[in-house]
């Protein structure tokens, strides 16, 4: 990593220091330096080259070529050069450094208040890049044209706008405009004025921002909808306008001691918070959060706080001052499921319904990126989304791959293209349930592909037909096909991001994949490695009346396994669900049981959360994936016991959980707390890792477990699995790189196809 990141100012230092002529040079395939001097200053030259890198870059790999001597005068920055084939690796983009936080909250610095400031070691990079080598002249600031001071920061040698490809100031950068939505709709477009006019555009947003208005801000990878994060008003206003009534938003913190208000911060959620990547750090909220309160309906029926630091100039401006609020709502600006919106002209058609004004910049954002969104799990960053701050930076998998595109599962999708030792993620494209989130993914793969050049030999999917990603590698693609499951694809991505070779057991706990039976799995035990996978067990299936309407649905789950473990007499327990929903629904879906007529047979360990949660009378029906699981893991007491259950069969063993059902309805019709039975489920489920990992130990000699699987985004379930596989003596993997859930399919798919191609 070594474009954009102030790497030839840093080898053009040192080679001055050490009286090294000769040049540095960016190309398409990464830095070349031609070093001349005495034998002893070249070696010290290499070494503080490997030792002493500026913050953001990284060498992977230094190859040394010994040349007879040109007789060089100096050393020199030399012009960029493409070189066919190669590549360098593009970086992602960085969060303001303090050094031009600095200078723009500086009154007499020639940036103060300049909302698009940058420097060598921070600013835009993935999301203006058009293509590499890394120059500005392939970057969307092309149009800019840098004054004199600007040019002379970026010839000096000495100054930390040394070849900053992004370097802008207010006589020469991007500037803003502030248009309502009202002017937008009767055609006005924006009028970008002198970057000077900031200051003033600035101050009336945060006016609008106080008074409780809804604002469109264009930012980084794509526009963001705000609002005051303590106005109840404007909260429930955009949540209407948004079409999203129960999934959380996230949120800006003015700074940390802010976030420390609101959130009960770990020190690793505090690095987290602060690092460059400056991704939404998931936290528990304290109890009520800002004196002056922030609204409740930032995030109904969860305990945790999706909390980001201000990231860009621009962010650290709109809470410059006195602006009346210390938090903002800050949402892709998008309707519901579609991509993020990021260009000017889209903007007024797409959110004019959403926003009441439109704060926009000229600067053309090439790359859509939404923002990543992590926790921290014992010590450690556990990513839930890999997105900005992130996406391009590739997985080294420190071996030879073969060229492949990995197209990814469907909620949630990320592509994946490999290419010598080199994993490259995309950034998350979303939910390909529209043609628009399709079109994102189709655009992301053209970037990726020009970015670092590869040419895909073969193109790895998941095993649903009908899912669109699965479409495009069969019928758009053009490539050899190699169909993946998406279990195997879950483990082996738990395996890359943990660098692991071999064979593994794999426990793959999610809410929908496509088994090898044309069944839909989701609790299961694997032993697998990149080449292949068995399947050695699973929770015993259950028959679900109705398809993809159960995902929304938990209460037809909680029928499905109510049916399975009382029988017929199942709908005369005295249970919420059965006074809740209409009595006419309960039966249609019980007579689609009882005649098994459009019902599918299912492992999911998704489904079996939302059983109980619907049970427990927490949750019947879902606006958004997963939030009965959520819902029911935030209602989770400390209470100890378990729940019984039974292995059956043998090959693959049944794990049936019919006996923890009959169970929990007993506690509960006991008027057992909630939070009780919640948490003595989470301990069953863990027992059932625990256990099934002991059986598949007694005929294979494997210690090492990988944790994967959209469930295990639930971090009390994760803790307790691991915490338990560990006393029995097992090594266990969980992830830090790419997210459990189905955003990380694709680096296991693209493993997984590398290693079927070599066979
Ligand atoms: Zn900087
Ligand atoms: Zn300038
Ligand atoms: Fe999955």
């Amino acid at each position: 990593m070594v474009q954009g990141v102030g790497f030839r100012p840093f080898v053009y230092r040192i080679a001055k220091s050490f009286d090294i002529r000769g040049w540095v040079l960016n190309s398409s395939g990464g830095a070349v330096i031609e070093a001349e001097g005495g034998e002893a200053a070249v070696e010290q030259f290499l070494r503080t080259l490997a030792g002493e890198l500026p913050p953001l870059a990284r060498i992977d790999e230094i190859e040394v070529t010994n040349l007879s001597p040109s007789y060089e005068r100096d050393f020199v920055i030399r012009e960029s050069t493409i070189r066919a084939g190669r590549f360098a690796l593009v970086p992602p983009d960085v969060a303001t450094c303090t050094d031009c936080l600095r200078e723009i909250t500086t009154v007499d610095d020639r940036r103060y208040g300049y909302p698009f400031t940058n420097c060598t070691n921070c600013g835009p990079r993935y999301t203006i890049i058009g293509d590499v080598p890394y120059d500005r002249s392939r970057t969307t600031m092309e149009p800019f044209r840098m004054c004199s001071r600007c040019q002379a920061e970026y010839e000096d040698p000495t100054n930390r706008r040394f070849h900053a490809e992004a370097n802008a100031c207010p006589q020469c950068g991007p500037s803003l405009a502030l248009v309502s939505a009202e002017q937008l709709a009767s055609g006005s477009l924006p009028r970008f004025e002198a970057a000077q006019g900031s200051h003033a555009i600035l101050a009336r947003v945060q006016n609008l921002l106080r008074d409780g208005e809804i604002v469109a801000i264009k930012g980084l990878g794509g526009f963001h909808l705000a609002c005051d994060a303590a106005n109840d008003t404007a909260v429930g206003l955009l949540r209407e306008r948004k079409r999203r009534s129960g999934k959380a938003f996230a949120i800006m913190a003015r700074n940390l001691a802010t976030a420390e208000r609101l959130c009960e911060i770990s020190e690793t959620d505090r690095s987290l918070l602060a690092a460059a990547s400056r991704p939404v750090v998931l936290m528990r909220r304290r109890g009520t959060g800002l004196p002056g309160g922030i609204s409740a309906n930032l995030a109904p029926g969860t305990a945790m706080l999706g909390v980001m630091l201000p990231y860009t100039p621009l962010h650290h401006l709109l809470f410059e001052g006195s602006p009346g609020f210390d938090v903002l709502v800050m949402t892709s600006g998008n309707v519901s499921e579609e991509p993020i919106v990021s260009v000017n002209e889209e903007a007024g058609p797409r959110l004019r319904s959403l926003a009441d004004h439109f704060l926009f910049h000229n600067r053309d954002i090439q790359t859509r990126v939404d923002d990543s969104v992590v926790q921290a799990f014992e010590g450690r960053q556990y990513p839930l989304r890999r997105s900005r701050g992130f996406a391009p930076e590739p997985i080294d998998l420190e071996m030879p791959l073969r060229e492949i595109l990995a197209c990814g599962g469907e909620l949630k999708n990320t592509l994946c293209l490999t290419k010598d030792r080199y994993a490259i993620l995309s950034q998350h494209i979303g939910d390909l349930e529209n043609l628009e989130t399709m079109e994102f993914f189709r655009e992301t793969l053209g970037h990726l592909q020009r970015f670092f050049r590869v040419s895909p030999v073969a193109a790895a999917h998941d095993l649903h037909p009908n899912y669109l990603s699965t479409r495009f590698a069969l019928e758009e693609s053009g490539l050899k096909t190699i169909g993946i499951q998406h279990h195997h694809a879950h483990i082996a991505s738990c395996m890359a991001d943990n660098g692991l070779r071999g064979r593994v057991i794999g426990v793959a706990l999610d809410g929908t994949g496509y088994g090898l039976d044309g069944r839909i799995w989701g609790g299961e035990f694997l032993t697998c490695s990149f080449g292949g996978f068995e399947r050695r067990g699973h929770l015993r299936y259950v028959p679900l009346a109705g398809g993809d309407s159960a995902i929304r649905q938990p209460w037809r789950s909680a029928l499905a396994y109510l049916r399975a473990a009382f029988g017929p007499r199942a709908t005369s327990l005295a249970l919420p669900m059965f006074e809740e929903i209409p009595a006419h629904r309960i039966a249609v879906v019980e007579t689609m049981l009882s005649r098994n007529v459009q019902t599918i047979e299912t492992s999911s360990c998704g489904r079996l959360f939302d059983a109980v949660a619907s049970i427990l009378g927490l949750r019947h029906e879902t606006t958004y994936e997963g939030q009965a699981a959520i819902e029911l893991e935030m209602a989770a007491a400390q209470e100890t016991g378990h729940y019984p259950f039974a292995f059956t069969g043998l090959d693959p063993f049944e794990i049936d959980m019919r006996p923890a059902i009959v169970a929990i309805v007993e506690d509960f019709q006991a008027q057992i707390p909630v939070g009780a039975i919640s948490s003595r489920f989470h301990r069953t489920m863990s027992r059932v890792v625990v256990d099934a990992c002991m059986r598949i130990r007694q005929s294979d000699d494997l210690n090492r477990v990988c944790l994967s699987g959209g469930t295990f985004q639930n971090l009390r379930l994760l803790g307790q699995s691991a915490e338990g596989l560990r006393q029995r003596g097992f090594e266990v993997f969980t992830h830090h790189r790419v997210p459990p859930n189905d955003g990380g399919l694709s680096l296991g798919q693209a493993l997984i196809a590398n290693e079927i191609l070599l066979q």
